[in-house]
């Protein structure tokens, strides 16, 4: 049996039921795929079901706003997905006339789309013989073959297409590519490979001269940065706060944060008060945590003022719950409302 008949055959009977594999609709699995980037599969539901009730067509996507998109996808990380989502909405309803784009030529073309989302929405929606290459088709695939090759490299990912494109042959490509990531996700694990009960074992070239783990070969750890982020958090008596869009175009850019003063180490209470534009009545508290992002860990610290009025800009703390905040801002006025 070749090998795409032997991983069908496993499919048929080891598939996963998720919602998504329910419909061929191209919108509504290019909004699982990009929910997926970065995202467990169980997570990902929950997002997927909330993003569909907003949005259940291009239309309604199209004609949202960044905030209100924001807010569906708080807590998702990766933000300038969303915004993507929404550039491509809108190309898709002037230049499709709302129809989803289903064929990889027409869909590679648009925002936040690359090979492997093309790939995944023409193979299951045109069938299209186009196959995918992500994280989890590079650790199977490396291993079957022992390719000495450094993922997370464009010539690495080339040479895993082309090699996609000899093995998906004779295959219904939207079941191959969905065989390949379940098969990469639920057998030929990141850590604990199911080899023992794996149907390539007698093949795979990484089992039979046991170096497993030694596959995909990485890159060498990048260095993490540390960044420390100050927030004055300025409440008044009648509970009234100040708050800022970012519009830089580092990480969290259009999400709202309390105004934010940037050190290179940690800072004292008394330093931010130096730094202060508004009079205050008492720091009232000082709260910290930590945040990790794949390159950046973030100190961040809420200096707490008491002041007596409110300026112009000053919105209620209950209302702060519109807004679309960072998973760490969130954290904390979810202590605050
Ligand atoms: S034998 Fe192990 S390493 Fe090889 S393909 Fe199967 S699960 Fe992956």
């Amino acid at each position: 049996m070749n090998f795409s008949n032997k991983l069908i055959n496993w499919y048929n009977s080891n598939k996963r039921d998720l919602p998504w594999r329910r419909t061929k609709d191209p919108y509504k699995i290019w909004v699982s795929e990009i929910i997926l980037q970065q995202t467990r599969i169980e997570q990902g539901k929950k997002y997927y079901y909330k993003f569909l009730k907003k949005y259940p067509d291009i239309t309604s996507l199209a004609n949202t706003n960044n905030n209100e998109l924001l807010k569906i996808w708080e807590g998702l990380g990766y933000y300038s997905r969303a915004l993507n989502m929404l550039k491509t909405a809108q190309i898709v309803l002037e230049k499709y006339h709302a129809i989803f784009p289903s064929s990889y030529n027409e869909l590679i073309d648009l925002p936040g789309i690359g090979d492997y989302t093309a790939s995944a929405i023409s193979s299951i929606c045109n069938n299209e013989v186009q196959p995918v290459v992500d994280g989890n088709v590079l650790r199977f695939l490396s291993r079957l073959y022992k390719v000495d090759l450094v993922i997370d490299s464009a010539k690495t990912k080339k040479y895993f297409k082309n090699l996609g494109f000899q093995l998906i042959k004779d295959a219904n490509p939207g079941d191959f590519n969905q065989a390949m990531m379940d098969f990469g996700s639920t057998v030929c694990k990141p850590r604990k490979s199911d080899c023992f009960d794996c149907i390539f074992s007698t093949d795979c070239k990484a089992y039979n001269t046991d170096s497993v783990m030694l596959y995909p070969i990485k890159k060498k750890k990048i260095k993490i940065k540390d960044r420390y982020l100050n927030y004055v958090v300025v409440i008044t008596k009648d509970r009234k706060t100040r708050i800022k869009k970012r519009n830089d175009s580092g990480i969290w850019k259009n999400l709202y944060e309390f105004p934010l003063i940037e050190t290179k180490t940690e800072i004292s209470s008394d330093k931010i008060i130096n730094k202060l534009d508004i009079n205050f009545l008492k720091l009232s508290d000082i709260k910290k945590t930590k945040h990790k992002l794949s390159h950046q860990l973030l100190h961040i610290t809420f200096f707490m003022f008491t002041v007596s009025d409110a300026l112009d800009d000053f919105i209620s703390i209950e209302s702060l719950n519109k807004y679309p905040f960072p998973k760490p801002i969130n954290n904390f006025i979810s202590e605050l409302v």
